[in-house]
């Protein structure tokens, strides 16, 4: 049983600094100094979870080993850390509530006055004592989501407060994220609103331990004098964070500044062996200096925002490390993709991948971005929706099934090719009710998906109610489209490829949130290979 030690992360001045990386920064140099260690995000939104917020809100819904739908955040940290997440890594306001009424719908605060203080804090803190309770972990890192002063923040304010004292100040500390802003009329860097904001947090009772600053430009010594005399912390205490290239040299800044050296000084842990930054460091070599391009099209109907497709960006991030090319995403919305269009808009592209998503809007483009990739054999990546249109495109124009579709577009579709499970039929809540997380999977042997993994059993993640009709499957595998692999169980398609094709694969499955920098996702890896053999073989292009 470990003796953990806590380390919470506040935000100023604005929201958008970066708080999540921050946090996925100090875990991975302090992971790399021997510590276990693990992130934690508390939102303060009123949504059990995000699963049934809109992408364009809140960005992509990120999908945990144990199916919990979670902030995007959670990505970073596995992204980062190379270890699973689960549901007590994020925890939302919704969800406190939600406990709390339902403890008192069972009689259990005994006729008490549920209030703010003690009840939801107590369930707060309870929340952020689960994983220490594990005794897993050396370190927690507690990331409370929103600004400091927000009103919907202020109960978690009050938590760290309380567990702060609780604690002992050698076992809980409080770094505190926020804005040095340049003001180019005046040629300065300006340290007030972090003087406020500090002041804020003060009002509630919680004194920053360490204070990160975002910054455009270099923090002069003669400013973090200033900081550390009206924010109550030492010089050494005051982190720069300076905006970076990627956010994957964000650890190798905060060593440089000793952001872990300090942590652990105050938590009164051993600092003498630094961090063992070579795989990292190699994977940063390998991403900065690309030997080659590749153009992948990303097809999809949130792309304005590319938060919405965070995990797939990174993926490709780490694939194209891995094949020492650059990849360069053209973000293609699916809704301007039209049958006369496409060939002129996907001309360029040496790979197509089509994204996962709900509803109809769209779908038609997908479908017309499928078929232009399987004619001209342009490598083609299915994910999770982007899979089923791949069969709906096969069914329609290589079957001849006219008007195939999934029952999610149209009910009354004449070859529902895509259909609910039975169990999913008489369901009419949207939150948590899809089929989520880790599900096993079987490779067929002699399949792509079976030499690109390496072995025969997987275990990928999943996020949807839609699955391939098996009814229609003989006929599917006949024409030339085969489901290389499926759920050991249910039976269930979870592959399918055609193999004919130099490169088309469509996964049930969201292989993109197990895609982490030490551990590039291998169809990720060798769908870019592809696209750069593609890249390769047109004499114009390169
Ligand atoms: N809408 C589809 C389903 O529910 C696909 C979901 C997804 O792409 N994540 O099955």
């Amino acid at each position: 049983m470990k003796n953990t030690k806590y380390v919470f992360v506040t935000g100023g001045v604005t929201s958008s600094l970066g708080k999540g990386i921050i946090a996925a920064s100090l875990a991975k140099l302090l992971q790399e100094r021997g510590y276990s260690v693990t992130i934690q995000k508390l939102d303060p939104y009123i949504n059990i979870d995000p699963g049934t917020l809109n992408p364009y809100e809140h960005g992509e819904c990120y999908v945990t080993e144990d199916g919990a739908e979670t902030d995007l955040d959670l990505g970073h940290y596995e992204r980062f850390l190379n270890i699973p997440t689960s549901q007590a890594n994020n925890v939302t306001t919704g969800r406190i509530y939600q406990s709390v009424i339902e403890k008192e719908r069972r009689g259990e605060f005994l006729g008490k006055t549920v209030q703010v203080i003690p009840h939801i804090t107590d369930e707060i803190k309870d929340r952020i004592q689960i994983l220490g309770n594990t005794g897993d972990f050396d370190i927690i890192i507690t990331e409370i989501g929103g600004t400091v002063g927000d009103i919907e923040s202020l109960p978690y304010i009050e938590s760290v407060r309380q567990l702060l004292w609780e604690f002992g100040h050698e076992n809980a500390i409080v770094i505190h994220l926020t804005l040095i802003p340049y003001l180019a009329a005046a040629g300065e860097l300006k340290t007030k609103p972090t003087q406020h904001s500090v002041k804020m947090l003060m009002q509630s009772g919680v004194s920053p331990d360490i204070l990160v600053c975002r910054t455009e430009y270099e923090i002069s010594d003669s400013i973090k004098n200033k900081l550390a005399l009206f924010c109550n912390v030492k010089k050494e205490d005051v982190i720069e964070s300076i905006d970076a290239e990627t956010i994957y040299d964000v650890p190798n800044l905060m060593l440089k500044e000793g952001l872990d050296t300090v942590v652990l000084k105050k938590l009164q842990l051993p600092h003498d062996r630094q961090p063992e930054l070579k795989v990292w460091n190699e994977f940063l070599m390998k991403f900065k200096n690309p030997k080659n391009t590749v153009e992948i099209g990303l097809i999809g109907k949130y792309v304005e925002l590319h938060d919405a497709y965070k995990s797939i960006s990174e993926a490709f991030i780490h694939a194209g490390a891995q094949n020492e090319v650059k990849v360069n995403i053209h973000w293609i919305h699916s809704e301007e993709l039209t049958v006369k269009n496409v060939p002129k808009k996907l001309k360029k592209l040496n790979g197509i991948l089509v994204a996962p998503g709900f509803g109809e809007r769209g779908i038609e483009g997908k479908i017309e971005a499928v078929k232009y990739a399987r004619e001209n054999n342009i490598p083609f990546f299915g994910i999770c929706l982007g899979m089923q249109m791949a069969v709906i495109e096969f069914s329609r124009n290589v079957l001849g099934l006219k008007g195939a579709n999934s029952t999610e577009m149209n009910s009354n579709t004449k070859y529902p090719v895509i259909d609910l499970m039975e169990e999913q039929k008489n369901i009419t809540d949207y939150g948590g009710t899809m089929r989520l997380g880790a599900w096993d999977c079987i490779l067929k042997d002699d399949s792509k998906v079976r030499d690109i993994y390496h072995k025969e059993h997987i275990s990928e993640r999943h996020r949807h109610r839609y699955e391939l009709n098996n009814v229609f499957l003989e006929q599917v595998e006949k024409a030339g489209m085969i489901a290389t692999g499926k759920n050991p169980k249910t039976n269930l398609v979870e592959v399918i490829e055609i193999p004919k094709h130099p490169w088309f694969v469509g996964v049930q499955y969201h292989p993109e949130y197990k895609s982490t920098v030490l551990n590039p996702h291998p169809l990720f890896v060798d769908f870019v290979k592809a696209t750069l053999n593609h890249a390769l073989s047109q004499p114009t292009n390169h």
